[in-house]
């Protein structure tokens, strides 16, 4: 489903990605790892061209998604749900705003922008709630809830933008253990269930191993490893 070809991106003299080729199959859950710098958030921020690649070419069923513009950059960009380590919830509207403003990527009509919701759509973002155990919390703000509690509402809201990927930029790096099962777990129930690929950068190599059903180790910008987690040892 999803090629990245040769990618590459340069700022100033030194190559944050450095010719990434990689398959991704509609479905898969892949973890990115490697130490600070390697490139990882650089790749993550290039599939939805928040970044512009220098070099390469990111093929979704065929098609360059770097040659999009307008419209049609935006559908693809809705394609894509990210997901940050610092949530990014607007911290003073309530979780269920905060969730329905993934409809938003849906719907740019008029009464969506006004926050005017039906019924049927603020249903969808409390089922999405629900889901991941946080619906107690709906009329909340966001910013009263824990850092766990938060990165679940980021996941319902990217859940109800209907993505067909998932960028997920370290979700877990400001949590505690309990915190980030509850989110890896998250995770994985969107790949499971809805079957959306899942790309998901990691710091901790023991995390990435549990959930990942294929690991790409970045170092330097290149892929220095790409296979099953079974297949790393410790020395790559
Ligand atoms: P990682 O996510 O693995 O920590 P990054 O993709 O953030 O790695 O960074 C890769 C390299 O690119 C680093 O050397 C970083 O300093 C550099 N870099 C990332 N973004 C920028 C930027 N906007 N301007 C200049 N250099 C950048
Ligand atoms: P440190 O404790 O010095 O930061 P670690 O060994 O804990 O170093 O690893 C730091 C990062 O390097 C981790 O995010 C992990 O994803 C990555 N890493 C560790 N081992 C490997 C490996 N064999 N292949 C690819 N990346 C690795």
């Amino acid at each position: 489903m999803l090629v990245l070809d040769g990618l590459s991106k340069r700022y100033g003299d030194t190559f944050a990605v450095a010719d990434v080729s990689l398959e991704i199959p509609a479905g898969g859950f892949v973890g990115i790892i490697g130490r600070s710098g390697a490139g990882k958030s650089t790749l993550l921020r290039m599939v939805n061209r928040l970044a512009e690649p220098s070099a390469g070419r990111i093929l979704v069923d065929g098609q360059d998604v770097t040659r999009l513009s307008g419209r049609r950059l935006h559908s693809w960009r809705a394609d894509c749900a990210m997901i940050f380590q610092q949530f990014n919830l607007v911290g003073r509207l309530d979780v269920l705003t905060n969730v329905l403003l993934g409809r938003l990527q849906r719907t740019p009509g008029w009464r969506s922008l006004l926050k005017l919701w039906t019924h049927e759509e603020k249903a969808i973002a409390l089922s999405a709630l629900d889901q991941f155990d946080i619906a107690q919390v709906a009329a909340q703000r966001a910013d009263s809830l824990s850092g766990g509690q938060q990165q679940r509402v980021a996941i319902a809201r990217a859940l109800v933008q209907e993505p067909r990927i998932i960028l997920a930029d370290e979700p877990i790096a400001s949590l505690d253990p309990r915190n980030t099962k509850t989110v890896m777990d998250a995770l994985l129930r969107i790949n499971k269930h809805y079957g959306i690929t899942v790309l998901c950068n990691l710091h901790s190599l023991d995390i990435a191993r549990l959930y990942c059903d294929r690991l790409v180790g970045m170092a330097a910008g290149r892929v220095v490893f790409d296979g099953a987690p079974e297949a790393l040892t410790d020395h790559v």
